[in-house]
């Protein structure tokens, strides 16, 4: 088959590459569309140290099984599916208790790491085990499937965070996690959403999707305007999507006392922390990492319409001029958000 495979640091080659064979629990997919992910673009250049080459990167994906292990059952060869970015065991401590997201033995598809290799779906096949695989509903594209995984990491985030009818929400970081952030909060019943970013075009974005009030961090004072909007209080929800010192801060700063504060962004692995503001305020702290079981409600709002993906969607292009547009996204290009890259035809 062919395949987009990340050769060395920084170089992608599309070429052919020995098809993948599904073991006794596997099925084989026909890949019909891939989203590529902030963590391939950063890892890419082997700064993560999770694309060790040579690797076929690739998790938010959808297609068609075309083939089935023989311990298989309850699908079939034809099957519009998606499936978990994460391979989790089932047997650990942490999968038995529902925490599949924190599997002991986890395996990211896509990714290289020293203790694994789990090749991705930037491929015309991926193999992955029956008991990731979810079933896409009849009105939904493979290429709105693909969005699936980041809306699921907005849901959990969300879901992790106690929220009450009409309560103030503030979002530090509007890029694709973030507007799904706002949108999922929309549904949970917030009563006023603030977004906050440093680009414009993304602020717009967040405002059409559901945020009230817009706040670019470099121009506008976000403290006193969040303060304005609740008798002084602050919001009773933050959520830091970026996961730097700088918005961290202000997203502590702007919760109220006894507020929650939901840290999903992943940017750096240290940030300096406000440890009186927490303490003397009483905050809590939600980490919210992936998601667990949220794939169903997600296909589901995403086919009804309840969650907008397609602003999200900057280009769907061929798997086989995929090296280019990795290269677009390194180099930052303003307002590319998700490419998604589909078969060559
Ligand atoms: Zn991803
Ligand atoms: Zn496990």
């Amino acid at each position: 088959m062919k395949a987009l495979v990340l050769q060395q640091y920084n170089k992608l080659e599309y070429q052919d590459v020995p098809d993948p064979r599904p073991g006794p629990g596997d099925v084989l997919i026909q890949v019909q569309a891939c989203g590529i992910c902030g963590s391939d673009v950063h890892g890419m250049d082997g700064s993560s140290g999770r694309r060790i080459p040579p690797v076929i990167m690739g998790h938010e994906a959808s297609g068609v099984i075309v083939e089935m292990g023989r311990e298989v059952s309850g699908w079939h060869t034809g099957d519009r599916v998606t499936f978990d970015s994460t391979i989790y065991c089932g047997r650990c401590y942490f999968c038995q208790r529902g925490a599949t997201n924190l599997c002991d033995n986890r395996r990211v598809l896509g990714v290289s790491c020293g203790e694994y290799r789990q090749d991705g779906a930037f491929a015309d096949y991926v193999v992955v085990p029956q008991h990731i695989l979810y079933r896409l509903p009849d009105d939904l594209s493979f290429e709105q499937a693909t969005m699936v995984e980041a809306l699921s990491i907005a849901l959990h985030a969300v879901g992790r965070t106690p929220i009450t009818l009409n309560d103030t929400a503030l979002v530090v970081g509007s890029g694709m996690i973030g507007l799904l952030i706002i949108q999922a909060l929309r549904v949970a019943g917030c009563g006023r959403i603030l977004a906050v970013d440093l680009d414009q075009s993304r602020l717009a974005l967040a405002r059409t999707l559901g945020a009230d009030e817009v706040l670019n961090s470099q121009s506008d004072d976000v403290l006193k305007r969040v303060r304005q909007c609740t008798s002084e209080r602050g919001a009773d929800a933050t959520f830091e999507v970026v996961g730097m010192t700088p918005t961290l801060s202000l997203a502590t700063e702007c919760v109220r006392k006894g507020g929650t504060l939901t840290l999903v962004g992943n940017l750096t692995p240290r940030t300096e922390f406000m440890h009186q503001s927490v303490v003397t305020r009483e905050l809590t702290l939600y980490g919210s990492c992936g998601s667990r079981g949220e794939y169903p409600a997600c296909l589901d709002m995403i086919a009804r319409g309840k969650i907008q993906v397609a602003p999200m969607i900057s280009a769907i292009a061929p798997v086989s001029e995929g090296a280019s547009w990795f290269d677009r996204l390194y180099r930052r290009e303003p307002g590319l958000m998700k490419v998604i890259l589909t078969p060559a035809s």
